[in-house]
C-alpha cells in the first residue's frame, strides 16, 4: 500500500509553503546582493528585506523599526531575556517566567541564574495557565523583566498575555513574550498584548527555518546579544538573511489572508480528532486547556501505553507525530510542560502531541482515528503497565 504520509507536527516545525519557495527563489539566484551595501545589486535587496519588514510589522500592529530580524525562534529569546536583562542590570536583577516555557526561555534563564540574576519560575494550574495574580505577587523592587509565553508548544493552553501585561506596566517592568506558536495562527496585536518585546519564527508559519524576528517596542533599551557590524540598527550585527527575510514576508501574507479560515477549519478537525479518540479509547485524557488554546493543537494521555512505542507505531503507517515537545523527545525525564500541570509520571509517558496544518484534511484525521485505536490496545496487551481489569 503507498499512503500518502500525514504530518501532524506543526508546531515542531511546518511544510515550507510553495507560495514562500516562489518567492524566495530570486533572492537565492539572481538577486543576490548585501543588504548593507551602497550599489544596486545592494539596494535591491535593501529594498526587499524593507517591504518584508513593513508587511511583517504591520501585521502584528508594530513600526517597522520595531522589528529586529534573528535566526529565529531561540535566538530572539536569547537576544530579549540577555538583552533586557543587561540593560537592566543596575535597576534590579530579578526575572519572573513561567514553569511551561520552552527551553529557549528556561535555559536562558537558567543561564541568567547562574550570571547572579534571580528568576521566579511560576506554575500553572491544571490547565496550564499562569494565574496574573501570581505574578502581581512575585513582583518585587528588584523586578526587570517579566518574560511568559503566548502558547504554549506542547498543550496549546493560550496565557492571558494582556493582563500581565497590564500588570508589568503598573511596576515599570519590562514585558517579553514568546510567541513563536500562536504567530501567523491567532491575531498579534502589540498594544492589545501590552507587550514590550516578542519573540516569533518563521518556519512555525509556514516560511523557511533559520529566520525569526525579535520585536522592541520603541524606547525599550536592550543590549545586542551579536556585536559587529551595523545592521537593525545596532541591535543585531551580521549580513541580513535576504532570502530567509523575503520567505518569512511571503508567509506572513499568506498568514494575513488565510489565518482566520484556517484557525476555524484546523479547530474543527482537532476537536474531531479529540473527541474521536476519546470515544473510541478507554483510559485517555486531553492535556491543556479546554478553549483557550491553540487551533491546531491536540495533547492526549493514553494509560498503560508509552509515548514513544505509539510514536513508532504512527510512525510505520505513515502518521507523524510528537511525544511532547521535540526537545525532550530523547530525554527519558517526562515533559515540565506535563509535570507542571500535574499529569502523573505514567501518565506523561503516555502522551501524544497532534498538530495540525494548512495541509492537514479531514480524511488524515479520519485515517489517524481508524489506526490509533488498535495501536493503543496492541501495545497495552504487551504491556506490563497495564493492570489486568482496567482496560477493556
Ligand atoms: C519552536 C519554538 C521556539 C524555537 O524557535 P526556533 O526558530 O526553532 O529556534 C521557541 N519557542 C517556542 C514556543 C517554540 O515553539
Amino acid at each position: 500500500m503507498n499512503m500518502k504520509p500525514i504530518y501532524l507536527d506543526h508546531a515542531a516545525t511546518t511544510p515550507t509553503a510553495p507560495e514562500v519557495v516562489q518567492a524566495m527563489l530570486p533572492y537565492l539566484e539572481g538577486t543576490y546582493g548585501n543588504a548593507s551595501s551602497l550599489h544596486s545589486f545592494g539596494r535591491e535587496a535593501k529594498t526587499a528585506v524593507e517591504t518584508a519588514r513593513g508587511r511583517i510589522a504591520s501585521f502584528m500592529n508594530a513600526r517597522p523599526e520595531e522589528i529586529v530580524f534573528t535566526s529565529g525562534g531561540t535566538e530572539s529569546d536569547n537576544f530579549i531575556i540577555k538583552g533586557i536583562a543587561l540593560s537592566r542590570k543596575d535597576r534590579g536583577n530579578h526575572i519572573i517566567t513561567s514553569s511551561i516555557e520552552h527551553h529557549a526561555v528556561l535555559e536562558t534563564c537558567g543561564f541568567l541564574r547562574k550570571q547572579g540574576f534571580s528568576v521566579s519560575f511560576l506554575p500553572v494550574d491544571s490547565n496550564g495557565l499562569v494565574n496574573p495574580d501570581d505574578v502581581k505577587k512575585a513582583i518585587t523592587n528588584k523586578t526587570i523583566l517579566i518574560t511568559v509565553m503566548h502558547g504554549n508548544n506542547e498543550i496549546g493552553t493560550i496565557e492571558p498575555v494582556a493582563e500581565i501585561g497590564s500588570i508589568a506596566r503598573e511596576h515599570g517592568v519590562a514585558f517579553h513574550t514568546d510567541a513563536v506558536q500562536t504567530f501567523g495562527h491567532v491575531p498579534i496585536d502589540v498594544d492589545e498584548l501590552k507587550v514590550d518585546c516578542l519573540s516569533a519564527s518563521a518556519h512555525k508559519l509556514h516560511g523557511p527555518k533559520g529566520v525569526g524576528l525579535a520585536y522592541i517596542r520603541t524606547g525599550t533599551k536592550i543590549t545586542p546579544l551579536l556585536h559587529g557590524g551595523d545592521q537593525e540598527k545596532r541591535r543585531r550585527a551580521s549580513t541580513l538573511n535576504v532570502p530567509g527575510i523575503v520567505g518569512f514576508g511571503r508567509a506572513v501574507d499568506l498568514a494575513g489572508t488565510e489565518m482566520h479560515a484556517e484557525s476555524s477549519r484546523q479547530s474543527a478537525l482537532r476537536d474531531r480528532l479529540m473527541e474521536g479518540l476519546l470515544a473510541e479509547i478507554n483510559d485517555t485524557r486531553i492535556n491543556g486547556h479546554p478553549i483557550r488554546r491553540l487551533p491546531n493543537n491536540a495533547n492526549l494521555s493514553f494509560a498503560f501505553v508509552e509515548g514513544e512505542g505509539l510514536l513508532l507505531s504512527l510512525d510505520m503507517e505513515g502518521i507523524a507525530v510528537s511525544t511532547g515537545s521535540a526537545c525532550t523527545s530523547s530525554s527519558l525525564e517526562p515533559s515540565h510542560v506535563l509535570s507542571a500541570i500535574g499529569v502523573p509520571v505514567e501518565l506523561a509517558h503516555g502522551s501524544l502531541r497532534f498538530t495540525l496544518g494548512r495541509d492537514t484534511t479531514r480524511e488524515d484525521i479520519e485515517r489517524v482515528l481508524r489506526v490509533m485505536p488498535g495501536i493503543v490496545h496492541r501495545l497495552r496487551a504487551m504491556s506490563p503497565l497495564a493492570r489486568k481489569g482496567a482496560i477493556s
